[in-house]
């Protein structure tokens, strides 16, 4: 299993609500834990365990990259093979996020939605994302289009993306707005998904190209945007790759982090996914916790853009990959001093228990 410093880990299993779930703390030196929470089907707990643990580091990484005050986690149900009862699970959810106590905030994730945050909000205050506190999607959506920006005008030397061709892999929350963006900004678009009724309906309204699932790697492109799951740059697909810019919303696009090295020699410029994926994090944070106004979150979304140029340079300068450069700079700003808090930020996070975080693993095996 993959080395990730992790400050906590809590396994659950709960048989009278099918509930197995999984949340992981990264961190919480700059603040409180914030991070999705998926409902998806696993393979193994061990692959599950291992999800949760490489997608609280990257929460970790995206606050720090954009100097928000919170930590990292990320919590995984898996979604059980047998028909469940979907707001039971998610209640027995809830009361496994109160046991922590609000060192773990949760939100929208793969598989889940507003209406299920609902639901956990009736049970748990530690909750983010509900239909009345707004979906993040649309504001990652909008950070990874500054983060396509700021790639095609370092790659391309483009200033704009009229023409410019973007392949977008999955069409669901993130990749469905990018989709309707980029396009309103001349990009040429193909696009894919494992769900043909979203590709149908992205064709009827946009009357762009489509491919299947597994023809998207080999599309001959500028721009390769992954929104759909992590680990769909690997050994298989990495060869078949025509485009020269990697830039999308998914969480650890890259099956191993060695995978950068390769890029890098084959001149495929990675935006890196905590760094490009951060405006849904930025308005759930300045919004919930800090109650800030529009134009104060579309600044610090437009920063995504500024963060990735440093990194495309410092990259350029250090004949570097791009994934090590962005590393380096999260460990360094993870391990500066956090910036304190909002007073409204201290009054949600008051029953944080944070003097009294354990720093070893602790383990609860399902049973
Ligand atoms: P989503 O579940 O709404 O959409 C994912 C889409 O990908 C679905 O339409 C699904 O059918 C499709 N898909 C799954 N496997 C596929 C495959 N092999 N090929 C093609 N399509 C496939 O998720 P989302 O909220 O849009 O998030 C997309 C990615 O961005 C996820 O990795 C998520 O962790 C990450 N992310 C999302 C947010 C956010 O605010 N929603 C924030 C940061 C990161």
């Amino acid at each position: 299993m993959q080395q990730a410093q992790l400050g906590e880990l809590h396994l659950k299993s709960v048989p009278r609500a099918q509930l197995n779930a999984i949340i992981a703390i990264h961190s919480n030196r700059r603040g409180t834990a914030l991070g999705g929470c998926r409902l998806l089907p696993y393979d193994s707990d061990t692959n599950a365990i291992q999800d949760a643990i490489s997608l609280a580091r990257s929460m970790s990484y995206k606050a720090a990259l954009a100097e928000l005050p919170q930590g990292g986690g990320k919590a995984v149900i898996i979604e059980p093979q047998q028909p469940y009862d979907r707001r039971h699970l998610l209640l027995a959810f809830a009361d496994f996020i109160n046991e922590l106590g609000g060192r773990y905030i949760t939100a929208v994730d793969s598989g889940t939605n507003s209406k299920d945050m609902d639901i956990l909000a009736s049970r748990s205050q530690y909750v983010t994302s509900t239909s009345v506190a707004g979906n993040p999607s649309c504001y990652t959506a909008q950070g990874v289009l500054v983060g396509i920006q700021a790639a095609v005008a370092s790659q391309l030397k483009h200033d704009s993306l009229k023409g410019v061709h973007i392949a977008i892999q999955g069409l669901g929350q993130v990749g469905l707005i990018l989709a309707k963006a980029a396009h309103a900004q001349g990009a040429h678009l193909t696009v894919t998904d494992t769900d043909p009724q979203k590709i149908k309906a992205v064709q009827a309204l946009l009357h762009c190209n489509c491919v299947l699932p597994s023809d998207i790697f080999a599309v001959p492109c500028d721009v390769l945007a992954p929104c759909a799951l992590g680990g769909c740059i690997n050994e298989q697909t990495l060869p078949q790759l025509q485009c020269k810019i990697i830039a999308g919303s998914a969480n650890n696009q890259l099956a191993s982090p060695a995978l950068a090295q390769q890029l890098h020699q084959r001149n495929i410029l990675l935006a890196p996914d905590y760094a490009i994926n951060a405006g849904g994090l930025i308005f759930v944070s300045l919004r919930h916790y800090q109650h800030a106004e529009r134009g104060t979150i579309d600044k610090k979304i437009q920063q995504i853009g500024t963060t990735l140029r440093e990194i495309f340079l410092q990259a350029q300068h250090q004949h570097s990959d791009t994934l090590s450069v962005c590393e380096r700079l999260a460990e360094a700003k993870l391990h500066l001093q956090a910036p304190h808090p909002a007073p409204h930020t201290q009054q949600a996070l008051a029953s944080t228990p944070q003097a009294s975080i354990s720093q070893g693993s602790r383990h609860a095996p399902f049973h």
